[in-house]
């Protein structure tokens, strides 16, 4: 096995030379101005370089990261699968691409009925009363959704309830969404089934819980078994259910969470309904609530001022709920995000997003079969949309979950999601999608048992992987904490450099 050397990619400071120059600026339309000396600069350190030049430097550096369209991305709890194009065609149609938000909306009516008719159907996938497109993300609708179920219960004069219950098995942004809120996270744990533990909920729930924060199917990727009863029970103290909807893509079209007693839920319209994401962005969060969290939504929500007729379209505006929580978000929310998430929903239909979540389950049930043996299950069930092993095994005890997720990547894999949930240890969270082909998954497969024997043959394998990637093992503490995000010439990286 021969390994890499890290060799840093130069970066276009590195590749200049003085004089190159890929840029033909149009004559100025507009009379030339003299500018005031203050603002002039001489020393702007700006890289010279010709158009080939540039073209070639951010094709490969647009290489050297894995991506969804490149190979098989199994991240756990992201949903990693394929983006239709059409979504981006659909996203970028000159009429919603230079449309503004600050624009009349009698100028705005395609965009505001696209809206509308993405709420309805949201509302219908979930079964809820009315959705909000505003939240950003995920974590954004939680806040949304926390702080509307908070206001409930001061609107009904009821100032005791200050407590959230979340299980243990939950995502991070959970505990941290309540937290900002100002609310107190109350941890419960699993059974061990890998469902919430319902003495524990009983014993917890209280006339001081503003209600539960539940994942359904968890994090595990097993469905709540008594999901039922754990709803009755935070109802019978007078507690709201909210339901972190950003997995969908195992429920879509088979179970509405409204149905199952849910108060509040966010979709993750980059998951689920299919955005390209991963390194920060862009995301869409809408929430879903029942009939008595209506008033509460924020402000303004899309609606028909106007019924149409044969003739005439309805006309399209904004509303404010009675009792809104305010503003989430300056504007209306992601606007091209919903643009692909109305284009996903409408090419798939209904048929469609069922079976897609079938093949979703399908897929990842194929897979954990395959695996199963070889890598221990904590919680031995079928599964939905995902699943968990351990990446641990008593007869290698140098190998850990990482090491192994490090040497999936000489095989042209994206790791999956690493050390979640907490509550399993050195956990490998696999999330193959529905759009993956059973040749992949067999592929990721015959890695995983081939990973498994070299951990006991040959585990320095694993302990120096990756080794055909650009860039060799990374020190993560230093990455996280010294991350050079900013493209500078070389000697301003360097520590000793004194600006003149
Ligand atoms: C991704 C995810 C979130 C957070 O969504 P963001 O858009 O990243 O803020 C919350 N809960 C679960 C279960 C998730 O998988």
């Amino acid at each position: 096995m021969t390994t890499l050397d890290n060799i840093p990619e130069p970066t276009v400071y590195d590749l200049s030379s003085p004089g190159r120059s890929g840029v033909t600026l149009p004559k100025p339309d507009v009379p030339i101005q003299e500018l005031p000396e203050n603002i002039l600069r001489d020393d702007l350190d700006l890289p010279e370089l010709t158009q080939l030049d540039v073209i070639r430097h951010f094709q490969s550096l647009s290489q050297l990261n894995h991506s969804i369209d490149s190979g098989f991305y199994p991240l756990g709890s992201c949903t990693m699968k394929y983006n239709p194009r059409v979504n981006e065609d659909a996203a970028r149609l000159i009429g919603f691409l230079h449309s503004h938000p600050l624009q009349d909306v009698n100028t705005v009516q395609g965009n505001l009925a696209l809206m509308y008719e993405l709420q309805e159907w949201l509302k219908e996938i979930g079964g809820f009363a009315a959705v909000t497109l505003q939240p950003a993300a995920g974590a954004h609708g939680e806040l949304t959704g926390i702080m509307m179920m908070r206001n409930y219960h001061l609107a009904r004069g009821d100032k005791s309830r200050l407590k959230i219950l979340i299980p243990d098995s939950a995502h991070g942004t959970n505990p941290a969404s309540t937290t900002m809120s100002g609310l107190e996270v109350i941890e419960l744990p699993s059974d061990d089934r890998g469902n919430v533990d319902v003495d524990a909920l009983r014993s917890y729930c209280g006339e001081d819980i503003v209600g539960l924060m539940i994942t359904n199917p968890n994090t595990l990727g097993l469905f709540e078994e008594h999901i039922e009863e754990v709803v009755q029970i935070v109802r019978d103290c007078g507690g709201l259910i909210y339901g972190d909807g950003a997995n969908m893509n195992a429920l879509t079209g088979i179970v509405r969470p409204g149905d199952l007693g849910f108060d509040v839920m966010h979709y993750n319209l980059h998951k689920t309904f299919s955005t390209p994401h991963g390194g920060g962005g862009p995301g869409s969060g809408p929430v879903g609530v029942s009939e008595r969290l209506v008033d509460f939504l924020p402000t303004p929500i899309v609606t028909i001022v106007e019924k149409g007729n044969d003739q005439d379209p309805p006309l399209y505006g904004f509303a404010t709920p009675k009792h809104t929580i305010g503003r989430m978000k300056a504007f209306n929310g992601q606007f091209g995000v919903l643009v692909r998430a109305y284009t996903y929903i409408r090419v798939h239909g209904a048929a469609g997003l069922r079976s897609n979540s079938e093949h979703a389950v399908l897929n990842a049930n194929y897979l954990l079969s395959k695996v199963q043996d070889v890598y221990h299950v904590p919680y031995k069930r079928a599964c939905l949309h995902e699943f968990v092993v351990e990446g641990r095994w008593h007869d290698a005890p140098d190998i850990h979950a990482l090491d192994i997720s490090k040497r999936l990547m000489d095989f042209g894999f994206h790791p999956p999601t690493n050390y979640f949930p907490l509550i399993v240890h050195e956990a490998l969270m696999i999330e193959p999608t529905e759009t993956e082909s059973r040749e992949t998954l067999d592929k990721f497969a015959d890695a995983l048992l081939q990973i498994a024997n070299e951990a006991r043959d040959e585990p320095e394998l694993l302990l120096t992987a990756p080794h055909i990637t650009p860039s060799a093992r990374m020190d993560e503490i230093q990455a996280a904490r010294q991350l050079v995000l900013c493209c500078r010439p070389s000697y301003l990286l360097d520590p000793q450099y004194v600006k003149k």
